[in-house]
């Protein structure tokens, strides 16, 4: 079958290795596509991912089997509805299901609802009530935007003025929605789960570092660096994860007509009182698509195909029990500021061994046989070990094999994840 991936990421570059690699897969298409996804099949620049009915045409033209969306913003703007509805199989939720990573707002309801553990919450859309909210609770609290803002639209308050300067300036947008919850406590973990409508079946767990510089110092980023498993979340406590937050989200969403299909990817706190979901996306990470598809031992597509088709029930994920995987991200200098594109970069080939160490492009352009930075995350480079701390070693080992002296990386990835293990 002819199998089209939507993005351009790291993920994309992930997906696209996992895809290739089934016997399902006749042609891989990547729309746009980077130099990573060209090595698995043909990328596809010139098509408009916006321009649905293009996309519809391409898909009859080509043959197309399966779509697979990698980012967020076509699920958000309705690409897999369209689809769907010319009789295409497409893999990730409707316009209507992606609100659970579009809207905060919408899915603390849900979550109130149908009793999904969560911090306590209340939305609002007027600066008055806001402030009135925060001097009854105090700090610590946090203030969110309702929308998507890219990890940039959340303030953990340790002080109320902190509070009351977040709450301010997100009221400074006009129509702005807030919602403002209580701080819980733990650590972080993130959960996938495919899910056809109705069932969900677990596709692996992971844990990330968005700050920009080590020690989890500097301004939030999309992801530095990821590493699978994660170990914190034993099993007793993923099948938690299923019971009291994955099922009811799926009951819930498919009583209000709205069902779920594709990855809900929740973003856990693990608290005294157990797991509760801090925040859902509607799509794989990125970059810990580039830690759990290296681990995938089962094949991906006939899974994509099950949810599509709203039967996961036949499908058992196999991961690669006697492996970790790890994730150093290489960003521009800058970033997440500003960066410089064109820099060259050399020695990617080298440093990947196609086995135990995989170098994913994001922001790459290959021009006249050279590899050059074109964007502010650029590279993911995974390695395996049989442990996190051999894996955390060939994924250093490979960076220094990089030559890339306008690149950065942080140089603590899984740091907690090794402690755990020499403990
Ligand atoms: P991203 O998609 O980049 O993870 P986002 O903008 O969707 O970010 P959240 O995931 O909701 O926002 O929050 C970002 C981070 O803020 C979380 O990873 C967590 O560290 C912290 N955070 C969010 N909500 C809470 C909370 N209730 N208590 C404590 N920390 C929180």
């Amino acid at each position: 079958m002819n199998i089209l991936l939507i993005g351009s990421g790291g993920r994309e570059h992930a997906l696209a290795y996992a895809i290739a690699k089934s016997p399902l897969c006749a042609r891989l298409f990547t729309v746009p596509g980077n130099p990573g996804t060209a090595a698995f099949g043909e990328n596809r620049p010139d098509l408009d991912v916006s321009d649905h009915a293009a996309v519809r045409a391409f898909c009859s033209g080509e043959r197309i089997g399966l779509v697979v969306v990698g980012p967020e913003a076509p699920l958000v703007a309705g690409l897999v509805d369209d689809l769907q509805a010319a009789g295409i199989h497409t893999f990730g939720p409707t316009k209507a299901a992606a609100q659970l990573e579009g809207s905060k707002g919408f899915t603390k309801d849900l979550c109130a609802e149908v009793g999904i553990p969560t911090a306590a919450f209340a939305r609002f859309r007027a600066l008055e009530p806001a402030l009135a909210y925060l001097a009854e609770r105090g700090a610590p609290i946090v203030v969110k935007a309702d929308g998507l803002a890219a990890g940039k639209g959340v303030v953990v308050a340790e002080t109320r003025d902190q509070a009351e300067a977040a709450v301010r300036a997100l009221f400074e947008e006009p129509g702005a929605e807030i919602v403002i919850e209580e701080c819980l406590f733990g650590e972080e973990a993130s959960f996938f789960a495919l899910c056809d409508g109705t069932r969900a079946v677990p596709i692996g767990t992971a844990q990330d570092h968005k700050r920009v510089f080590d020690g989890d110092r500097g301004p939030n980023t999309g992801g530095m660096g990821a590493y699978s498993p994660a170990t914190i979340l034993t099993p007793a406590l993923e099948r938690e994860v299923m019971e009291t937050i994955i099922g009811p989200t799926l009951d819930g969403m498919r009583a209000r007509g709205t069902p779920f299909t594709g990855i809900l990817y929740a973003g856990l706190m693990l608290t005294a009182d157990g797991p509760k979901l801090i925040e859902y996306n509607t799509r794989f990470g990125d970059p810990e698509a580039q830690v759990l598809m290296p681990r995938l031992a089962s094949d991906l597509v006939p899974a994509l195909l099950a949810a599509c088709e709203g039967d996961v029930s036949g499908i058992s994920l196999e991961f690669d029990a006697r492996r970790a995987a790890l994730t150093v991200v290489m960003a521009a200098a800058g970033y997440p500021g500003t960066v410089m594109r064109g820099s060259e970069i050399r020695g990617v080939e080298s440093a990947g061994t196609g086995t135990d160490v995989l170098v994913f492009q994001a922001g790459t352009r290959a021009e006249g046989g050279r590899l050059l930075a074109d964007g502010g995350r650029v590279l993911a480079v995974t390695a395996l070990g049989e442990s996190m701390l051999e894996a955390q070693a060939r994924a250093y080992a490979a960076i220094a094999r990089i030559d890339w002296p306008e690149g950065f990386c942080r140089r603590d990835i899984g740091r907690r994840a090794v402690a755990r293990e020499v403990a």
